[in-house]
């Protein structure tokens, strides 16, 4: 590689020499990165290592997202969506609902995936999630089902009284295919106590995607930074989930986000007054496909909060996944930071402006078209 001449006098020269190699970075590799101005020298690793395994290329979803309720206890302090039980704002989306949202979502968009993620509801049951899912698989089996996250698990098996790993064997025989990543934040327990103390543990969110694996039901790996932790926090995040990985094979991609404090108590208690920005999102991506390189199999752009243009700054920084179209997102528009949602046609033209192949994928990352 030519371009090798260029990391001579980089304080990461070595690590990035053992990527090219094949050599994934460990814990103390990870904080130097992390440490790193050289994001540009990164990029340009990260990028050829994504070339080198999919070519000028990037995939897509057409997807949408069905933010099931907004009711929460769990108060986390980065949330801009939630309403506590009973407010006026409070919704929960009824099956019927779920019904007509698909059929106008398959009609009009051709959707291939639904997302369905909402608040911990303390009032609904397994029943409601297994009806929803049976109804989605049977009458729109096109549409792959990428539903709860791990503290939504939790969330239902205390109101059930019964395990994790049973909600999740209920939710697969109802239709439950993968799960999406959220809910890990930042895998260090001093981080989720001053962001979201109700909510899970670190451990307890890594077991339950273990035991999701064991199941046989893939998932997506999320990192929302930007907030109050630390690189050495970011990096034992991104070898915790590794270590996952190297056991069960079960995250199909990873997702790196920035956090968005606009509506949230975070901003109004100063904790952040504004968002990372699109250096450190390149430089999160660049490292995500460093790290995770041959063991994680995608690398998402993250377009939803940082925008189309810079998701195809990260198509060419190590990602290889634009994400999806999300129609009807709503968690992250409450923070009113841009429009959430794309066309297909809008994703296709920002990929072929930098030059890549764009290829429509299914919940599997299965090609089912070449656009
Ligand atoms: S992030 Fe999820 S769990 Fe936390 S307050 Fe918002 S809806 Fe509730």
């Amino acid at each position: 590689m030519s371009q090798l001449t260029q990391f001579h006098h980089s304080d990461i020269e070595d690590i990035l020499e053992n990527s090219i190699s094949g050599k994934r970075p460990g814990l103390e590799d990870c904080k130097r990165l992390l440490e790193s101005d050289d994001v540009h020298l990164m990029g340009l690793v990260a990028g050829y290592l994504a070339r080198k395994e999919f070519g000028k290329k990037a995939s897509f979803v057409n997807n949408m997202i069905l933010n099931y309720t907004n009711v929460c206890i769990t108060d986390c302090k980065f949330c801009a969506f939630y309403r506590p039980p009973g407010h006026e704002e409070s919704y929960t989306v009824s099956i019927d609902q779920v019904e007509s949202r698909l059929k106008a979502a398959s009609e009009m968009f051709d959707i291939t995936q639904v997302m369905f993620q909402g608040g911990h509801n303390p009032y609904l049951k397994i029943e409601y999630f297994e009806d929803a899912f049976r109804l989605i698989r049977k009458k729109f089996p096109k549409v792959g089902v990428h539903a709860l996250s791990a503290s939504e698990i939790d969330m239902i098996s205390k109101v059930e009284h019964t395990s994790t790993k049973e909600v999740l064997s209920r939710l697969k025989d109802a239709g439950m295919q993968s799960m999406p990543g959220a809910g890990a934040e930042i895998l260090v327990d001093d981080v989720k106590k001053k962001i979201s103390p109700k909510k899970i543990s670190s451990d307890t969110w890594l077991r339950i995607m273990e035991e999701a694996h064991s199941l046989g039901i893939p998932a997506s790996a999320t990192m929302m930074y930007g907030h109050v932790e630390t690189y050495d926090d970011i990096a034992e995040h991104f070898v915790k989930i590794a270590k996952l990985q190297e056991k069960t094979h079960g995250f199909m991609a990873f997702i790196p986000w920035s956090f968005e404090p606009n509506n949230t108590l975070m901003q109004k208690e100063e904790t952040v007054k504004y968002s990372a920005g699109g250096t450190q999102l390149l430089k999160m991506i660049a490292i995500s496909r460093i790290m995770y390189g041959g063991l994680i199999p995608h690398i998402q752009s993250s377009w939803l909060t940082n925008g189309v243009a810079m998701a195809q700054m990260a198509l060419q920084y190590g990602a290889d996944d634009f994400g999806g179209t999300l129609l009807g997102e709503e968690v992250v528009s409450c923070t009113g930071s841009r429009s959430t949602e794309l066309t297909s046609s809008r994703i296709i033209q920002a990929v072929k402006q930098i030059g890549y192949q764009v290829e429509e994928r299914d919940n599997f990352y299965n090609i089912v078209r070449t656009c």
